[in-house]
């Protein structure tokens, strides 16, 4: 029985696609309806307003794991900026941070006073032993050196927070969460695309100069096509197995409680994220390093041992948040790519399709900026990220294996 998340609770079936026609012809198409696809199709209208464009989903939007998430913002690439630094090095982890600033804060200019459940009020990331406490005081450092403000606290002060058994915490002043759900479809509306759900892309081909994509209700035509489909990218084409991993994630939610808890909690490396909704609702998810083969795939369900480590993590840590029913449990599928990076990039062979896959567990931070440069390299134009997230830096030789990169 597949899964549904908290947010995707009181969505309704989306309609049929209406049946493509051979006529049916466009600049672009856009193949995914998740965070990446409805933000690929936003900028395309941003950088050039007359294209014609159209998103074609399989399911509806944000049917993916941009439906399902936590909706963290995380600032970085890393729940701690050490370790991003250790594994990407000093240049790379500050660009990925101003890339996760500018997603957020894109976010904000782009929806414009939408409410999408954004709240702005930072986030915390709680160490969960002496090693991760010293990396926290470490990345208070090295981010005030790259200009950043972040604090650290000793573990006296996170146990203020009403947290039990943790060790200090960094407070991350522009973390943010929102509602991932009601986010993709803002974007869908401002993105002057046509969009078909139900819809889901069979095959790709190039024709001439026009790629055809075949779907269940017929084939669609169009200059340029970019595949947005993350985790499910090898799916439709096996030969990027090695470049997306699809790896799952699973998340809980209780009934609601006394509001204790203001801000997004990340701990144990991102391994644990929680959050409590201005109604009460704690959201809670992680725990995927304690199950890591069994949590490897497509398949979309809830365990009962993960989802006990998860109910176990809340009365261990969050006993004043732990008194509520738990009333929805989920999956949703992640895309790991080997460096922990999203990648960009044209398809082998193909002149005319890009796709942007691999966000690693967090593709509501990453994706809105990075498909930016998705939609310039689309139209031919320049992208300040462009190197960092092209999909050639994986055949220069590895940044680093990362499978750690919290939440999720
Ligand atoms: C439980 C969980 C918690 C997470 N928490 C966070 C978090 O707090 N913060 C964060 O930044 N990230 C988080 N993530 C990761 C984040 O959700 C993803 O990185 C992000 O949603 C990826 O977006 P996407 O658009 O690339 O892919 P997806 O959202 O997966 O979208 C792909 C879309 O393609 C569609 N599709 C598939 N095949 C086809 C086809 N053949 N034709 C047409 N359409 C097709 C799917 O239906 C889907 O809608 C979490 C993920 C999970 C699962």
């Amino acid at each position: 029985v597949a899964t549904r998340s908290h947010w995707q609770a009181d969505l309704r079936d989306a309609p049929d696609a209406l049946v493509a026609t051979s006529a049916e012809r466009y600049d672009v198409a856009v193949v995914g309806g998740g965070i990446a696809g409805v933000s690929t199709a936003y900028w395309l209208h941003r950088l050039e307003p007359g294209l014609r464009v159209v998103v074609l989903e399989g399911e509806h939007l944000a049917a993916g794991a941009s439906g399902r998430n936590a909706g963290f913002l995380l600032q970085g690439a890393d729940p701690d900026y050490a370790t991003t630094v250790d594994r990407l090095g000093r240049d790379v982890a500050r660009r990925l941070w101003e890339l996760t600033m500018e997603t957020r804060q894109g976010l904000v200019e782009a929806l414009g006073g939408e409410d999408v459940g954004l709240e702005e009020h930072g986030s915390f990331v709680l160490a969960g032993d002496e090693a991760e406490d010293e990396r926290l005081q470490r990345s208070e450092v090295l981010l005030r050196e790259d200009g950043i403000s972040v604090f650290y606290l000793p573990p006296a002060a996170a146990e203020a927070l009403g947290c039990r058994g943790m060790k200090g915490a960094l407070v991350v002043p522009t973390g943010a969460v929102l509602h991932p759900v009601r986010t993709v479809h803002a974007l869908a509306d401002r993105s002057g695309a046509a969009i078909r759900e139900r819809c889901p892309v069979l095959g790709v081909a190039t024709t001439g100069d026009n790629v055809e994509l075949r779907t269940s209700q017929g084939a669609v035509r169009a200059e340029k096509a970019v595949l947005a489909l993350n985790a499910f990218l090898p799916r439709l084409l096996p030969d990027f197995e090695a470049l997306v991993r699809p790896v799952r994630a699973q998340m809980l939610v209780t009934a609601p409680v006394t509001r204790r808890l203001h801000v997004p909690v990340y701990s144990h490396v991102g391994y644990f994220y929680l959050r409590q909704l201005p109604t009460g609702e704690v959201l809670l998810g992680g725990a995927r390093h304690l199950h890591a083969d069994a949590e490897r795939g497509y398949d979309d369900a809830t365990t009962p041992v993960l989802q006990a480590d998860l109910e176990s993590y809340l009365h261990e840590h969050f006993p004043s948040l732990a008194g509520g029913e738990v009333v929805r449990r989920w999956s949703g599928t992640m895309g790991f790519s080997p460096d922990g990076l999203p990648a960009i990039g044209r398809l082998p062979g193909e002149a005319h399709v890009w796709g942007v896959a691999g966000f690693t567990g967090h593709g509501m931070a990453y994706g809105f900026r990075t498909a930016r440069a998705v939609a310039a390299a689309v139209l031919g134009l320049p992208d300040e990220y462009s190197d960092l997230l092209s999909v050639s830096r994986l055949s220069r030789g590895p940044h680093a294996s990362a499978d750690s990169s919290g939440p999720a």
